[in-house]
């Protein structure tokens, strides 16, 4: 069931998705050759209960970590370890923050030192797509109408779309309807109205989209160990457009 969100939990969903968003920029200057994702995770987590927080990943469903942290060919839900970082990894932190029973989440990926020039155009241009996605975002449009625009764009920068995940509803669960795919057609679907909230976020590939499950039960994995991308803003729709609730407060 896809729920119309009021002003009042719109306020707590600003409040969730801002503290998101200071997680990311507390925890990217930490993001260096020789962090283990351990520690990553362990500093994140404790920033978000300095907020008064707690992180809505811990726990979901049997996650064991605040946070999914994805490195090169992990798409998403990768576990925190004692793997170090190393120059050249791309590595995509996936946070989620729960403020009063709402939900923030926003997935962002980073690079270690020095990165290959395709995987610089790999990041630039999902993070692209994130946001060609939301122009789309506006009552009267349809949920079809955000995958489209990723996967044509996609399609014309040459990078596979990763099917099998898709965004969400946000709210009181951190997923909630309507699924929202990064690909498909125009005009199909949910329509967008004002007060719903939604996760985008494309993951996107360098080579084939094909994806398997490794043997912990969660990590998704490119099957040509191609690296992959995510960059993902939880949104609501507003009268005329979209407001993001996981970047910085406005007032
Ligand atoms: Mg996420
Ligand atoms: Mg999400």
């Amino acid at each position: 069931m896809i729920t119309i969100k009021s002003e009042r939990e719109i306020e707590l969903l600003r409040i969730a998705g801002n503290v998101v968003w200071k997680t990311h920029q507390y925890i990217k200057p930490f993001v260096k050759e020789g962090i283990t994702t351990n520690e990553i995770n362990e500093k994140a987590e404790a920033f978000i209960r300095s907020q008064g927080c707690t992180p809505s990943f811990k726990g979901y469903e049997g996650f064991p970590a605040a946070l999914c942290i994805s490195i090169n060919d992990e798409v998403v839900h990768g576990f925190p370890s004692d793997r170090k970082l190393k120059d050249g990894d791309i590595v995509t932190l996936d946070i989620g923050a729960c403020w009063k029973g709402y939900h923030g989440d926003s997935a962002w990926t980073y690079k270690v030192g020095k990165i290959s020039p395709e995987d610089e155009r790999l990041m630039k241009e999902t993070e692209e797509a994130l946001f060609i996605g939301l122009n789309e975002v506006k009552p009267g449009n349809r949920i079809g109408d955000i995958g489209h625009a990723i996967g044509e764009y996609a399609d014309a920068h040459h990078l596979g779309v990763v099917k099998e995940l898709c965004g969400h509803g946000v709210g009181t669960d951190v997923h909630e309807d309507p699924d929202v795919p990064n690909y498909g057609d125009a005009h199909t679907g949910p329509k967008l109205r004002e007060g719903m909230v939604i996760a985008v976020e494309p993951m996107l590939t360098l080579g084939s989209p094909d994806i398997y499950e490794e043997d912990n039960g969660w990590t998704i994995v490119t099957e040509d160990h191609s690296h992959s991308a995510h960059y993902e803003h939880t949104v609501v729709v507003t009268k005329d457009g979209y407001e993001i609730l996981t970047g910085e407060l406005k007032k």
